[in-house]
């Protein structure tokens, strides 16, 4: 009932819907007559373009970018924050003929690009309402006049009737939104002003868009997608996220003591002592609360480092004055909760050392990442400790202000929490696990080699007699299959489980039928999820994929090669032994089938969001279509099992999810 009404409600306020009462604007909008040619041309000039701008190459994915958004027209280009989004607008929209608008969401940020690239020798110029009327006009008489190659606006003008006939008017080739996730009300960063943009675009239909955002969850790209108005099948490139050179670990501590120790220990390891900080180099401490930076800035402080502390709670100047020492270089170590770090640009922090999980892989990705940004070796240490679950908790249901906030917004962000928990059960490479996590897939590194998880993996000993019987055992079951069945036989057959598939080939007859009854089926599915992640089985890539082993994966299974794999943790090990019954399912690695399988139905989703004009997380969050790829349910009680699939769901949306399901096998 409650997932009705908020359906509807969401309809009613939709800027999916075409706009009514607009008719007089709807005039369609420089009919690009001439884009074949266009693109020929723009895509000849972009290397001088690139060096006209004061620039030598393109960064990773930059040229990709440019390439899909001036040929295909649409795009979703996915970077981290300084990856350099901005080049991917600036540099076509200083080819194309036209001037290309660009939608940011703060003041300060328009001011340092429009000031960048007239230095760089573009013509661009910003639209806010900090301008006097005098120059807000003045400004707007030029872009009709075509003297600008960008105008960055603000995206509450978009709604101003003036400025909308201004653009009909004009030319303009392109439209690129910055900070795109501000769309999603489902994002960390929800911008009501975004929601007019789809509106504005629609009545656009020709022009070039660019959605740019750091931010890479597939339930908030497609809601990006959905809202702008993108095509589904318009291109996403996720590029820049890998950052090989931090060596991540987590540590679970069951104290104060503990985590002292583990902070020092990283200091020691990172800067050396106080009396003898090797040069150059810092560290920042994130603590969950005000209260906890306070307490171990002291202790610091006490221990003679140069330390600071910075949180929201302190006067302006006080803040201002750590920064500026942090930058400055007169600090080793900053102490500070989650406010420090916008635009903090000091290349060699050598450690970030979170004292408590923050709240979700975004945001850890996000402040571990302001380490090592000269490319050296640096250290990113999470603790983890029982206590973060209640604390969490408790952070995430009130507001800066202290209002409460919706329970299915905290809820939401209590999945995103849960996600980094079980991250930092690390089961196999972190930088791998964060990269999936993002969709980055072509960057994913194949261990790094220097993680706690790839180090535990590498350690004497692990190749121990009964992990490797395990493994084998599992591995001797793709052998059987070999071919002609999917994973889920697999799974069957190693627990035993009669199965028509089993019983017609005469598996069920054999030794290695029920080889791991007992174990838990989820526990199974992630022990052969592992075991593809390693490379051993290989899944056909076809509409009905099959497992069979790899060549590595034989010489594992007759012992020929070392099992170097940690098994996944047993209910009593993972995060769902601490008295949270939510986390029981499986961890963000899904195997390539069910990845498959999840973006088959991620499509699903988009679809039904944009038949029922509602977005992409009403009708089902990412966690709920992981858990559909990994369970397979058959029919619509199998469906009510799935996490936040209830029967309200299962009504509106759970035929099409089953087909989705029965079609991908
Ligand atoms: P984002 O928008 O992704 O957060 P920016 O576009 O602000 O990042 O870029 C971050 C910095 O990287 C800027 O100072 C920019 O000038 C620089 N940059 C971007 N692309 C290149 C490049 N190809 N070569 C050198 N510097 C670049
Ligand atoms: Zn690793």
């Amino acid at each position: 009932m409650a997932m009705a009404r908020r359906a509807q409600r969401n309809m009613r306020n939709s800027p999916l819907r075409p706009m009514h009462g607009d008719a007089l604007h709807r005039r369609v909008i420089w009919v690009d007559t001439v884009r074949v040619r266009d693109v020929a041309s723009v895509l000849a000039r972009l290397d001088r373009g690139l060096r006209a701008m004061g620039y030598d190459a393109f960064r990773p994915g930059q040229r990709e970018a440019i390439e899909l958004l001036v040929s295909r027209g649409k795009l979703l280009y996915v970077a981290p924050t300084g990856g350099g989004k901005s080049l991917c607008y600036q540099l076509p929209a200083s080819l194309f003929a036209g001037t290309s608008i660009i939608v940011s969401p703060l003041i300060a940020l328009m001011h340092d690009q429009v000031r960048g690239l007239s230095a760089r020798g573009v013509a661009a110029t910003f639209l806010a309402s900090t301008l006097d009327g005098h120059e807000m006009r003045s400004r707007m008489r030029n872009m009709a006049r075509g003297t600008y190659k960008l105008v960055y606006v603000a995206p509450e003008r978009l709604a101003y009737p003036g400025f909308r006939s201004l653009v009909a008017d004009m030319r303009c080739p392109m439209v690129a939104v910055d900070e795109a996730h501000c769309i999603s009300e489902w994002g960390h960063d929800f911008r009501p002003d975004y929601m007019a943009i789809g509106g504005v675009l629609a009545q656009m239909p020709d022009v070039r868009v660019l959605a740019c955002t750091a931010t890479a969850t597939p339930v908030v790209r497609d809601e990006i997608m959905l809202r702008l108005g993108l095509p589904s099948d318009a291109p996403q490139v996720i590029s820049g996220f890998a950052r090989p050179n931090l060596v991540l670990r987590a540590r679970d501590v069951s104290g104060t003591k503990e985590s002292v120790a583990q902070v020092d220990l990283q200091l020691d390891e990172t800067l050396g002592s106080p009396y003898e900080a090797r040069d150059g180099g810092a560290a920042i401490i994130y603590a969950p609360t005000r209260k906890a930076a306070e307490q171990q800035t002291q202790r610091l402080a006490a221990l003679d480092w140069r330390v600071g502390c910075y949180h929201a709670g302190l006067a302006p100047i006080a803040r201002d004055r750590a920064q500026d020492q942090f930058l400055g270089g007169n600090l080793d170590v900053v102490v500070a909760t989650n406010a420090f770090g916008m635009g903090i640009d000091r290349s060699d922090v050598r450690a970030v050392i979170h004292l408590a999980p923050p709240g979700s892989i975004e945001a850890y990705y996000q402040e571990v990442g302001r380490a090592g940004r000269d490319g050296e070796t640096a250290y990113g240490l999470m603790l983890v400790s029982n206590r973060d679950f209640a604390l969490r908790r408790q952070l995430l249901s009130k507001d800066g202000a202290g209002n409460s906030i919706e329970p299915e917004i905290v809820e939401h962000k209590w999945q995103l929490f849960l996600e980094l928990m079980r991250w930092s059960e690390g089961g196999s490479c972190r930088h791998d696990a964060i990269l999936r996590y993002f969709g980055d897939e072509a960057e994913v590194l194949g261990g790094c080699g220097r993680c706690d998880a790839c180090q535990t993996l590498a350690s004497e000993g692990r190749d121990d007699a009964a992990v490797s019987l395990i493994v084998r055992k599992a591995l001797s079951a793709v052998a059987r299959v070999n071919g002609r069945f999917g994973m889920m036989a697999v799974v069957k057959l190693l627990l035993g489980q009669v199965d028509p598939r089993l019983t017609r080939v005469g598996l069920d007859r054999t030794r290695t039928f029920g080889a791991l009854a007992g174990e838990a089926e989820r526990w199974v599915t992630r022990l052969l999820g592992r075991c593809i992640t390693a490379g051993w089985v290989e899944i056909s890539h076809d509409s009905r994929p099959v497992v069979s082993l790899s060549r590595g994966g034989i010489a594992v299974m007759k012992g020929e090669s070392p099992v170097r794999l940690l098994l996944p943790g047993r209910a009593s090990v993972s995060v769902s032994s601490r008295r949270e019954t939510r986390a029981k399912v499986p961890p963000p690695e899904l195997s390539a089938a069910a990845t498959h399988l999840f973006e088959a139905l991620r499509r699903c989703r988009s679809a039904l969001a944009r038949e029922a004009s509602v977005p992409p997380y009403v009708v089902a969050s990412d966690r709920a279509l992981r858990e559909l790829a990994m369970l397979r349910p058959r029919s619509r009680d199998e469906l009510l099992a799935v996490h936040g699939i209830g029967p309200a769901k299962v009504e509106r949306y759970g035929a099409a999810l089953l087909q989705v399901v029965q079609q991908v096998d």
